[in-house]
């Protein structure tokens, strides 16, 4: 029979999104493409390869349940595979859901197959215009607050609930210093078939250590761990957001990135899940408003910021920063900074880290070393279990690289050996000083961190946000002899040896 054909693609797993909403099995048929060139096309951390194919197919499945009948097609690509579909099926047209990445729209486009508006994100940016409306300049606050009223979250009528529409103060916290197992460990899932005949498809080409069920593969998987997280750790949620430690990597983070980012879990319904456990007066103000902000502020915002940009924004790089990827990023043994070395080895290990492991570690040394923004992205983007273009490409490129020149962030987020010394345990036990800028022990994010806002003093002395750091560096007795240990760093990176 002659039936529409949805296309579904591998970040848009949910029966409530566009296309798929209003579909039964009696009026579509359904196709999903696992396209081998594009699992082939980079070297993808396992658990990211994994947890994306093995999402699709279960999710193919469920729909194959629910009495849909699926297409799930391997083809070389995402054409050929549509080629071929059409070809056996002679649907009456193809619809998809609009895609979330830029690439895959043009790709929709050019293939002919009409799209659908999504409600994947609480903000669709038609509706993000409103808000931009004749705003000469615009915040992620301004967004936040205007998501707030419009949404109805956490709202006292017009007020915010509690009097303040933010508790950032609060969720500064440096590292606890003892009690470090306070926070719950995550749930694993046995492997399956369905895991296992994945991996045996994409390991070949991946990289990283094997997933173990850290990631969930289906909804009620990630229905499941929203629970836990709302019931067990979002009452902790906030106060040491900013922290980072050796012993503990998911502290009271939510780790749901990657089920939002496929469609296993939608926005609206974890937001409502929090904004509940706060009414009902398990979890107190701060978490719950810090958690929101994420998810309706930060989240939406970077989806808003992406398609207000993109095409350019994407290969921006105003610091001109051109340094190449160093060998520790792939290999962390090869390196002695105890901080650089536990992050990374944590990336190989489970694909993730938290945010301000990204920011202040990762980021923070990609931005004072002057490493190549579109490279740092690409091996972003590789590794990370929740990336996708959409996500990463602002958050890289704005938020932690300053190279879209300020769009974004409003100053560069660099920081020497002091700040995550306080943020974190790594230091102590470190060959390096975070006190030094000079000597054989020099750390290096002091000695870098002072070294950017000399090469870049022109630019920053004018942000009143950095100025003060810049006059500090132009001040210090001994900036010569910084650059010159700068530059000998610079060596020691590039070949493995820092
Ligand atoms: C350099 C860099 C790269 C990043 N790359 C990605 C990426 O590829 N994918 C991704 O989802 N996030 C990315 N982020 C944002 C953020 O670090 C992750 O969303 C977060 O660490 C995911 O872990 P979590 O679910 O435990 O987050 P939590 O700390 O529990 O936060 C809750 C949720 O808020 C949302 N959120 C918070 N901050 C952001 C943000 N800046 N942008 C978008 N969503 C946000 C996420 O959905 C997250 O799940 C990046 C940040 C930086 C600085
Ligand atoms: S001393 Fe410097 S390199 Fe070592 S852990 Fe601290 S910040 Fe990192």
């Amino acid at each position: 029979m002659s039936l529409p054909t949805i296309w579904v693609f591998g970040d848009q797993l949910n029966r409530g999104i566009g296309a798929l909403a209003g579909a039964t099995p009696q009026t579509h048929r359904v196709l999903f493409i696992e396209s081998t060139v594009k699992i082939a096309s980079r070297k993808w951390h396992v658990q990211r390869a994994h947890f994306i194919v093995t999402s699709m197919r279960k999710f193919a499945n469920e729909l194959r349940n629910e009495g849909f009948h699926v297409d799930y097609r391997f083809a070389s690509s995402m054409r050929e595979g549509l080629d071929l579909h059409v070809l056996e099926f002679q649907p009456t047209e193809v619809i998809a859901t609009e895609p979330n990445s830029y690439g895959a729209r043009q790709l929709a486009a050019r293939l002919g197959v009409r799209t659908v508006s999504s409600n994947q994100f609480l903000c669709h940016p038609d509706e993000y215009q409103t808000f931009l409306g004749s705003r000469k300049s615009i915040k992620m606050e301004d967004f936040y607050r205007w998501q707030r009223k419009r949404l109805n979250v956490l709202m006292d009528g017009n007020e915010p609930a509690g009097g303040r529409w933010n508790f950032d103060e609060e969720n500064r916290q440096p590292p606890p210093k003892t009690g470090h197992d306070r926070w719950p460990e995550p749930e694993r899932y046995e492997l399956d078939e369905v895991d296992r005949s994945v991996l045996e498809s994409v390991q070949k080409y991946c990289f990283g250590k094997l997933p173990e069920g850290q990631w969930a593969t289906t909804r009620e998987g990630a229905l499941a761990r929203l629970r836990n997280f709302v019931d067990h750790v979002l009452p902790m949620f906030g106060e040491h957001e900013d922290a980072m430690l050796k012993s503990n990597w998911h502290l009271a983070h939510s780790l749901l990135s990657p089920y939002l980012n496929v469609g296993l879990l939608l926005p609206g319904e974890v937001v409502s899940a929090a904004e509940k456990a706060f009414q009902d007066g398990n979890v107190p103000m701060n978490s719950a408003e810090g958690f929101i902000r994420q998810i309706i502020g930060w989240r939406e915002y970077i989806w808003n910021c992406y398609w207000q940009w993109m095409p350019e924004y994407a290969q921006m790089n105003s610091l001109g920063a051109n340094k190449d990827l160093p060998p520790m990023f792939t290999d962390p043994a090869k390196t002695s900074m105890a901080c650089m070395k536990s992050v990374l080895t944590g990336v190989n290990e489970r694909s993730y880290s938290h945010h301000i492991e990204r920011l202040m570690v990762l980021g923070n040394f990609a931005l004072i070393a002057g490493i190549n923004p579109q490279q740092f992205t690409r091996w972003m983007w590789n590794s990370y279990i929740d990336a996708a273009e959409w996500v990463m490409v602002p958050n890289v490129i704005g938020m932690s690289q300053y190279a879209d020149g300020g769009l974004l962030a409003t100053k560069p987020y660099a920081s020497g050996g002091a700040y995550i010394d306080r943020m974190s345990d790594h230091c102590k036990g470190c060959v390096y000083d975070r006190k030094k800028r000079t000597g054989d022990d020099a750390c290096p994010f002091t000695v870098l961190y002072w070294d950017f806002f000399l090469r870049h003093q022109e630019r920053f002395v004018k942000n009143p946000r950095v100025a003060r750091q810049v006059r500090a560096a132009q001040q210090l007795q001994d900036s010569e002899e910084l650059q010159v240990v700068a530059a000998e760093m610079m060596k020691k990176m590039d070949s493995g040896t820092i």
